[in-house]
């Protein structure tokens, strides 16, 4: 049998992690789906001051080189109890991680330590309104012009572009050969003159995603990270961090647990449910410790995702009907409900995903067999 548990000091790291996040919640609210929809600053620098920003990140770039596993511990105790993290979350799940990577020393120098302070927020442009699954269609475009790119162009579903003081941005250096190639990497810092952000609030009344505009901005040539008109695989990269997390399993946790509290569990289809789920749980976080301590094979973060995604969709469904009408009366509930379709399409849908399951590790043909 698998036996799998953590080191006493794991478990204290666990129960520190959930008293912060709980003392977060006091202060700052409770949210839904908190690491794209608690957006504080302040716990932010809580985050910081605890040491829980770039905690896997190298000593030298200011990291804390802690097992990637505590990462997790902490981040799952914040998402599960709803604690606002999402003023920092892009930065230190993606964008520090990448810059680590594939940035300059320079950089690194430059946007590391203020990410680890809390102090910067990130947003990624990467969606546009006619390329979302179909990335490499992008168009926005970065025109260099002696030391300057000229970027125009417009993204759209660009969680924090209102708030976020970089974008991190996918565009189009290129337009010679394939259309994954030509595809650069551009660190934008937001309030650069010509660039135009419109807030969208979406139907659960959430207002992280945004629509950006870029009309001829022009940001220096050394903010391209890695290599001009290659970064096709340098952003594949950034989606594994992107899909593989424990951010993708736990969000509606804190519904699924008032949930339980209400649950007939008298009734055996909802104890056959509640299995299930548990069920669930335990095996979406196989995957994710799997993902987080390298063991997964490269690309299976697409598998990850959508299993985990598609268990909290199930959340919602059971959180539905084991709060019944209180799920239509409580403004809090019926929002995190709504918000569910959400979960397996940001990061890339579950269609996508099993393209990517079915290519990468089935060796399914891409085009149907005539
Ligand atoms: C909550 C949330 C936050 C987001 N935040 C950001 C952000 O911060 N930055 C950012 O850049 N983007 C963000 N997005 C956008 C997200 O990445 C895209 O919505 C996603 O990649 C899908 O693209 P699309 O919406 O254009 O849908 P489309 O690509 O148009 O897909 C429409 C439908 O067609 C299906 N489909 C498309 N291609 C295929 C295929 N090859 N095979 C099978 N089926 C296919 C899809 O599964 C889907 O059902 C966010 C989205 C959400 C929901």
């Amino acid at each position: 049998m698998l036996e799998f548990s953590f080191t006493p000091e794991q478990e204290t790291l666990r129960d520190k992690a959930r008293a912060v996040a709980n003392k977060g919640v006091e202060e700052f609210g409770r949210f839904n789906d908190s690491w794209i929809n608690g957006f504080s600053k302040e716990f932010a620098q809580i985050m910081a001051n605890e040491g829980w920003i770039g905690m896997g990140w190298p000593k030298q770039y200011g990291g804390s080189e802690r097992p990637s596993i505590e990462r997790v511990i902490v981040a799952e105790e914040m998402i599960a109890a709803g604690a606002p993290i999402a003023a920092m979350w892009f930065a230190d799940r993606q964008m520090g991680p990448t810059i680590i990577t594939y940035g300059t020393e320079d950089q690194k120098a430059e946007y590391l330590p203020k990410m680890l302070t809390g102090e910067t927020t990130w947003c990624i442009g990467m969606s546009e309104p006619d390329s979302g699954s179909d990335l490499a269609s992008l168009s926005t475009s970065a025109e260099r012009k002696g030391d300057y790119f000229i970027l125009n162009g417009q993204k759209i579903w660009t969680s924090f572009g209102d708030v976020a003081d970089y974008c991190y941005l996918i565009c189009r250096t290129s337009s010679e050969g394939p259309p994954h190639r030509g595809i650069s990497e551009i660190i934008v810092p937001m309030d650069l003159p010509g660039i135009e952000v419109s807030p969208i609030t979406d139907m659960t009344m959430n207002r992280h995603f945004c629509e950006v505009y870029f009309n001829n901005v022009h940001v220096p040539c050394e903010n391209l990270v890695g290599t001009e008109g290659e970064a096709f695989k340098q952003t594949m990269k950034q989606l594994e961090h992107e899909r593989g997390g424990i951010d993708r399993l736990v969000s509606n946790k804190a519904l699924y647990l008032e949930a339980l509290k209400h649950a007939d569990k008298t009734d055996p289809k909802v104890r056959q449910e509640i299995s299930e789920l548990e069920s669930g749980y335990h095996i979406g976080k196989l995957l994710v410790y799997r993902e987080v301590l390298k063991q997964a094979p490269a690309g299976f973060s697409a598998a990850t995702k959508c299993f985990c995604t598609e268990h909290e969709w199930k959340v919602a469904q059971f959180v539905n009907r084991a709060l019944g009408a209180r799920s239509l009366i409580d403004d809090k509930i019926t929002r995190g409900l709504a918000y569910a379709p959400a979960y397996t399409i940001m990061g890339g849908t579950s269609n996508v995903m099993r393209n990517i399951i079915g290519e990468r590790f089935l060796g399914l043909d891409r085009e149907p067999r005539q």
